[in-house]
């Protein structure tokens, strides 16, 4: 039995004082708990923030990105040891944004992956496919590409300690979510791809989908059989949306 997990990508929004308002809200709600597992990702400035204002709960602390390198002369970059040092336990990875418009490539995902692994972090690894990749029916080849950027480099044990998030890049902040049925099949896909290589590390693996996930949506996503909970960026942002999503992964646990 996989455990869900409801994860929030703040992106790069809020404040100092909106990000305490955000985290107590998110505290007070998730007392109510006891399947689901939290994470939220603030901006890296209010990381100490939220991990402060979250000790002893139930929700876990990650941030948006890390280096590819451990440490050194790479101006304006932080790294996953730094990440893990604040009391971070997650790092998203390979989101689309990263992916469009910073260039980050499969391998510089991969070295990603690598370094969070090495500093003791849970990384997120984002795969999904663009609307013209679905419409020229390449979803599969697209999200096999992303997945195996880690799969053949680093092997299954890799993809063990961490988590995949579908999120196909048509749905993230449109407002078009995949259908569960659309979702449930590239989760299936995935999950086959994993098994095709370690059926132990595939059954184990969790797989979120992300991508306009609402409090009226995330119910039947997450009762897909494939579905393991859910990577929130818009409705992370509002305690009571987030805490109804965190509400699905309690019914579906
Ligand atoms: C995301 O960016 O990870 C995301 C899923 O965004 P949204 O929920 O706003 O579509």
């Amino acid at each position: 039995m996989r455990q869900p997990l409801v994860a929030g990508n703040w992106k790069m929004n809020g404040s100092k004082a909106s990000a305490e308002a955000l985290l107590a809200g998110i505290k007070e709600g998730v007392a109510g708990l006891s399947k689901t597992e939290v994470l939220v990702c603030p901006p890296f400035p209010y990381l100490g923030q939220a991990v402060a204002a979250l000790a002893g709960t139930r929700v876990a602390v990650g941030a948006q990105n890390a280096a590819a390198e451990a440490s050194g002369a790479y101006t304006g970059e932080v790294s996953a040891g730094m990440i893990k040092d604040l009391g971070c336990a997650y790092v998203i990875l390979g989101h689309s944004e990263r992916r469009q418009y910073y260039g980050e490539t499969d391998e510089i995902i991969a070295a990603k992956y690598a370094q969070a692994l090495a500093a003791g972090l849970t990384p997120v690894l984002c795969v999904g496919e663009t609307l013209t990749e679905r419409v020229n029916g390449e979803t599969e080849a697209v999200v096999f590409r992303h997945l195996d950027a880690v799969l053949e480099t680093a092997g299954p044990e890799a993809i063990a300690r961490g988590v995949i998030a579908y999120e196909p890049v048509w749905a993230i902040g449109t407002g078009m979510t995949a259908t569960p049925e659309q979702a449930q099949a590239v989760h299936a896909f995935l999950r086959g791809r994993v098994a095709a290589i370690d059926p132990g590390v595939a059954a184990g693996v969790r797989i979120l989908y992300g991508g306009s996930m609402k409090p009226d949506n995330a119910m039947e996503l997450m009762a897909q059989e494939d579905i393991d909970g859910g990577l929130i960026g818009g409705a992370s942002l509002k305690a009571s949306d987030f805490l109804a999503i965190c509400q699905a992964g309690e019914a579906n646990a």
